[in-house]
């Protein structure tokens, strides 16, 4: 078979979005699906949508046209705001787009007459994490601005933290996005439909049994995908963490000194490692490297240790397990790790189906 390649077990995402789902349901919370990690792989949305996501979403407008090419059909939404230079591109193949600034705001505006048809827009407000997103004290005089635009609906407002400085969503902030839909609300006599309160990262708070005000719906990708709490990175209670692996094959495998000789610079990628004991260690080579995923987000299996990679080697400390040349090994991703394995076109995707194992989660300790 191929390598590298990462086998995608459909069936593990649809247990993980179904659980989302059907949590986030008693607290009138819906679930877009951010495909983003995914490239836009139909059988990835066809399991989020199995599971009862809401809609789908993406940053990329490639991948959306991706899926609407595989015949995937379902609500999409685009939640990076759009480029100027792609506005027609985003009227034709989204219903609703994710914006912060007039300028884009008024473009899709033309976009959508010229192509004949309405766009809503969700407006992002800055929360305290400095990504994207209106100062609040901005968002009712924009919001106006925003009803005003022929062919232009105001669907709600949203948020995101926790990616550029982990600030974590908690009551306050979230109790903050509450406030400003009813404000607008009330200044500007217009109805919210949706008040998108952020990522993963929200699903500690959402769940805490915490008032969720407003919030109506959440748009996750890592817990889903991997089953992680991106805050902490710890395993989510019943959910899969290994629905992704991604699977390398030996290219050498010899014993070696664990030490370097000779003098000592810099290596491919930066810094040398620190030192290690001595004596001999049996080491192989992995042929894969930064070109398909990031190393330094990969867990190898227990008693397999990674030491390093370059563009296209990665190199690992065997210890007792007997691995030859032309051998496979079985590696597990973080999100990091994933995204690059996923987008990158030198790594196989192989789909595969059913669980035959115990529930991960139910093997680790509950939060
Ligand atoms: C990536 C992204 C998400 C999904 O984040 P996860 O942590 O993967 O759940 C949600 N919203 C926006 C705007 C994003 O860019």
């Amino acid at each position: 078979m191929t390598a590298p390649r990462l086998e995608i077990n459909v069936d593990k995402i649809q247990h993980n979005a179904h659980v989302l789902v059907e949590k986030l349901a008693r607290n009138g919370i819906s679930v877009t699906g951010v495909m983003k990690a995914s490239l836009g792989l139909s059988d990835i949305a066809h399991a989020l949508l199995r599971a009862g996501v809401s809609t789908l979403g993406d940053s990329r407008i490639e991948n959306i046209e991706a899926m609407h090419r595989a015949q995937v059909l379902a609500p999409m939404m685009l939640i990076r705001a759009p480029m100027l230079s792609q506005a027609v591109r985003v009227v034709r193949q989204v219903a609703l787009s994710f914006n912060t600034e007039l300028t884009v705001i008024r473009e899709l505006s033309r976009a959508a007459q010229e192509v004949g048809r309405t766009h809503g827009v969700v407006l992002m407000v800055e929360l305290g994490d400095l990504r994207e997103g209106i100062m609040p004290r901005d968002l009712e005089s924009t919001a106006r601005t925003v009803l005003g635009l022929p062919n232009i609906v105001l669907r709600g407002i949203g948020a995101n933290l926790a990616c550029q400085s982990g600030v974590s969503p908690d009551a306050r902030n979230m109790a903050e996005l509450s406030a400003l839909a009813d404000s607008i609300e009330s200044a500007l006599g217009v109805s919210l439909d949706l008040v998108s309160g952020g990522n993963s990262a929200n699903l500690d708070w959402a769940l805490s049994g915490a008032d969720t005000g407003r919030v109506n719906n959440l748009r996750l990708g890592e817990s889903i995908l991997l089953g992680c709490d991106p805050l902490r990175r710890q395993p989510i209670e019943g959910l899969y963490t290994d629905a992704f692996t991604l699977v390398a094959e030996v290219i050498e495998a010899k014993s070696k000194p664990s030490q370097p000789w000779g003098t000592i610079g810099q290596t491919a990628f930066g810094e040398a490692p620190p030192a290690r004991l001595g004596g001999n260690i049996f080491q192989a080579i992995l042929a894969l490297g930064h070109q398909d995923v990031d190393p330094l987000g990969l867990r190898a299996p227990a008693g397999i240790e990674i030491l390093g990679g370059s563009s296209d080697h990665l190199i690992i400390d065997a210890g007792d397990s007997p691995l030859q040349v032309g051998a496979e090994l079985r590696l597990g991703l973080n999100y990091s790790a994933l995204v690059r394995a996923m987008t990158s076109p030198f790594v196989g995707k192989k789909i595969t189906e059913g669980i035959t194992e115990k529930l991960t989660a139910e093997l680790t300790t509950a939060r």
